[in-house]
């Protein structure tokens, strides 16, 4: 039989260049990113700096402060974003009880996540979606819960992007469900991002990615003169929190520290970003998070499933967890006038992509097999169709084993393709694509004996 493969994309690298040439711009996609706004991004950090605080332990009765009308106003706001939606944007505050843990909740408090469901138009596919930002903010003693705390920043940022998403997707139909929400108790110990995590895995949820988003909007650090808008970073995990010991021989023996869930759509954050968004370059970071620091992904990273962080490129400790004073002519704390919202535009652009292309895009492929029962110098991959979706074909996609993006892609509509490229020096995975491009997350094959 003839092979039916066609050699119609061939994507070439090199580690330090923009990582690859366009594929092919879904013209749906690109109209939705240029929808993004700096200035409603800009409008929506001014009015979450207007709650004083929004520590995870301030008020919650206050109509004008504290964490309780913060989290009042971003339902509001998505439930305003829903009004266009044809009833498929709901929103609500999901709370619980937080006991005092002799860290950092001294008192019961009342933790709330504001939450917003975009529901999946194709009944078929059960896949979820979710962004996310911390909504609490905090100064020099985390347990203040009364001083001014503007976090325009950490995470005003995060939150309006989320917003910004939310007001911009809600206006199109996806095939996935997509959940936006701006998390408490972040600075208490990643309390709401957990308590999401916990409701995921109870409701099974079938969560395909997680995209943080925390800290990327302000373009320059503190010690140095570097001021740049130009680059974001990706966080992924390398070796998988979850099961790793029930995997670590496969990972051991094929060599596949390097393609965990996490890590795999950290790359389609690279690919899909730099795809829709121009003059920004996604800096993929081998790290779950940034030196010995923590952030929400990490809960749902610990419970199985893909999850990214998505942060600037430089951070400005001048202006995170402080109170706000001016020393020696230093001006300390979170505030608007720090942040550079062309920047923030482009990093919420890439969320917006991201998310619209998975939950366009056809579910992954099923069954994904190498086979190994002769040995060869080439490399027979073999799959099932998806689940659901429409899915035009498959792109089987390989790199080296040294590089850490996909080098090429190679597009059949069948099941099944041999390459003339060796397992032995290759690493291989096969996604999904439907009729626009819009690719699933890549699926590393397993062995078929
Ligand atoms: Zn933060």
């Amino acid at each position: 039989m003839i092979k039916r493969y066609i050699f119609s994309i061939v994507i070439l690298t090199s580690i330090h260049a923009k990582a690859q040439t366009i594929v092919q711009r879904d013209p749906v996609i690109d109209s939705l990113v240029k929808e993004v706004s700096s200035d409603s991004l800009k409008g929506y950090i001014d009015k979450l700096v207007s709650f004083g605080t929004r520590s995870t332990v301030s008020t919650i009765t206050d109509k004008a402060r504290g964490i309780g009308a913060a989290r009042k106003w971003v339902v509001q706001k998505f439930t305003e974003f829903g009004k266009g939606s044809n009833g498929r944007l709901t929103a609500y505050v999901d709370t619980t009880t937080l006991q005092p843990d002799g860290k950092r909740i001294d008192v019961a408090v009342n933790l709330g996540n504001a939450m917003a469901i975009l529901k999946g138009t194709d009944t078929s596919d059960m896949r979820v979606y979710i962004i996310s930002g911390h909504l609490d903010s905090r100064v020099t003693d985390v347990m203040n819960r009364t001083a001014a705390a503007p976090g325009a920043n950490d995470d005003g940022s995060g939150v309006a992007a989320v917003l910004e998403c939310a007001r911009i997707m809600s206006k199109h139909r996806f095939g996935a469900t997509i959940i936006f929400v701006a998390v408490s108790g972040e600075e208490q110990g990643l309390l709401g991002a957990a308590y999401l995590a916990s409701t995921a895995l109870k409701k099974s949820w079938n969560v395909d990615a997680m995209l943080n988003n925390d800290i990327m909007g302000s373009n320059n650090s503190n010690e140095t003169n570097i001021i740049d808008n130009t680059k974001v970073r990706v966080f992924s995990e390398g070796l998988p929190a979850f099961e790793l010991d029930k995997n670590a021989a496969s990972i051991r023996n094929m060599g596949l520290e390097n393609d965990g869930r996490s890590r795999q759509l950290a790359r389609y954050v690279k690919e899909i970003g730099e795809r829709y968004v121009d003059n920004l370059e996604v800096v993929m970071i081998y790290r779950n998070d940034r030196f010995l620091r923590g952030g929400d992904h990490t809960p749902f990273v610990q419970a199985g499933y893909a999850a990214v962080r998505i942060t600037e490129m430089n951070e400005n400790f001048n202006h995170q967890h402080q109170d706000l004073r001016t020393e020696k002519g230093v001006v300390y704390g979170d505030l608007p006038e720090f942040m550079d919202f062309e920047y923030l535009r482009k990093n919420t652009a890439v969320n917006l992509a991201t998310l619209a292309s998975l939950a366009s895009a056809p579910t992954a492929p099923q069954e994904v097999k190498v086979r190994v029962k002769d040995l060869t110098n080439s490399t027979t991959l073999t799959w099932q169709r998806p689940k659901s979706g429409p899915a035009k074909g498959f792109y089987v996609l390989l790199r080296e084993t040294t590089s850490p993006v996909w080098q090429k892609k190679f597009f059949t509509t069948t099941t099944t393709m041999t390459l003339p490229y060796s397992k032995d020096n290759y690493f291989f995975a096969v996604q999904s694509v439907n009729g626009s491009g819009n690719e699933s997350l890549p699926v590393i094959p397993t062995v078929a004996r």
